[in-house]
């Protein structure tokens, strides 16, 4: 291949290990397929589920092959594109989709691909984009333009908040946000966006309740002290407090609030979320519980309850979505991102600050002429 390398830098997962070992592999790790498309990486981020892969989680520990590139947020230049491919061209900077479908299941073809049930997943069942080079299947690389390189690199993160704020209606609603972890502080930015009237979310974490403040003052554009001079009642909660329930119905005039979209996947912050919905109310579950989570069956029932699961990202109107709110400036992410950025042989830094929970979004820089 023209302009490669002979190696390249790539994070990979040793089974059974805790951690990551950065190693140099041959530049193309799979062969660009007559649909695929070649990247070199620009900015790649770094998730849950990559923490999860990082501390052999039993999660997903069996599922990642040895030594597997992992990585799936990340943004890039084309460098090469299969003979098939029409719809992406060399030089285009592209976002990747880290779910691959097949196209021919039951859901993929009765309007459904997010739920395919032959999915496959980029950095997890395949090599990923912790490197400095990656091939995708073209349909997985959104061809991005107008946006950060930075932001574009989590797009497919974001997507998951766009998708979970997109699923009810949000203009003049109030809305609790359980968790205020990357997820949730999107989800603060798109509830603003998107139009409630009243925002509340819940977080024990001090430096993600700062950043929740300054994620939500930005996007009601008050710089001033927002829960003191506002005549809007939002306001972030500590959900260890024992009166937090009573809280929410009182800050949401005994009503309890219209949309619960939960964003953490704590048993405690379900069961908080559904007592603090009003009846008639819906919930918007996203995050992947770490544990069973027991719930007052007869509170859904009664409270006529309406709740919606989301898995992945619609494909591909959240994209759109998601990319139209950015480019009109409804939303601003540059807040979640931590600085510096990193290069990949920086990545236990990178990792163990995200699991000291000192930063939302860490950025990679793999290829160092990119910087
Ligand atoms: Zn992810
Ligand atoms: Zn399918």
């Amino acid at each position: 291949m023209m302009g490669l390398p002979p190696t390249m830098n790539a994070l990979r997962k040793p089974y059974g290990k805790e951690g990551l070992e950065l190693d140099q592999v041959a530049p193309t790790p799979n062969e660009v397929g007559p649909e695929d498309v070649l990247i070199k990486v620009l900015r790649a981020s770094v998730c849950g589920t990559d923490l999860h892969i990082f501390k052999s989680d039993p999660s997903i520990r069996d599922r990642v092959a040895h030594n597997q590139i992992i990585g799936h947020e990340f943004c890039g230049e084309v460098m090469e594109v299969g003979e098939q491919v029409t719809i992406l061209a060399k030089g285009d900077i592209v976002s990747s989709e880290s779910h691959i479908v097949c196209g021919t299941c039951f859901q993929c073809t009765n309007g459904q691909p997010h739920l395919c049930q032959e999915i496959s997943l980029i950095g997890v069942d395949r090599p990923g984009g912790l490197a400095q080079f990656v091939v995708v299947p073209a349909k997985n690389a959104i061809k991005i333009q107008g946006i950060p390189l930075e932001v574009a690199s989590f797009m497919d993160a974001y997507g998951n908040a766009v998708d979970t704020a997109m699923t009810v209606g949000l203009a003049a609603k109030t809305v609790l946000i359980t968790g205020c972890g990357p997820q949730g502080l999107m989800a603060i930015a798109l509830a603003v966006a998107l139009g409630a009237k009243q925002i509340i979310a819940t977080e024990v974490s001090k430096m993600r309740i700062d950043m929740a403040w300054e994620i939500l003052g930005k996007h009601l554009q008050d710089d001033s002290n927002h829960s003191k001079s506002s005549t809007r009642k939002d306001n972030i909660l500590n959900p260890k407090d024992r009166n937090l329930i009573s809280n929410i119905y009182e800050l949401t005039g005994g009503l309890g609030v219209d949309v619960l979209l939960e964003m953490s996947g704590h048993p405690s912050a379900i069961t908080d979320g559904i007592a603090a919905l009003r009846s008639g109310g819906n919930a918007v579950i996203l995050g992947l519980a770490s544990d069973k989570i027991e719930l007052e069956w007869n509170d859904l029932v009664f409270k006529g309850i309406t709740v919606h699961f989301r898995y992945g990202r619609k494909l591909y109107e959240t994209w759109t979505n998601g990319q139209m709110l950015l480019k009109s400036g409804l939303i601003n992410l540059e807040s979640l991102i931590h600085r510096p950025y990193y290069k990949l042989e920086e990545f236990d830094v990178a990792f163990q600050t995200l699991l000291k929970g000192e930063a939302a979004k860490v950025i990679f820089t793999p290829n160092t002429d990119y910087v």
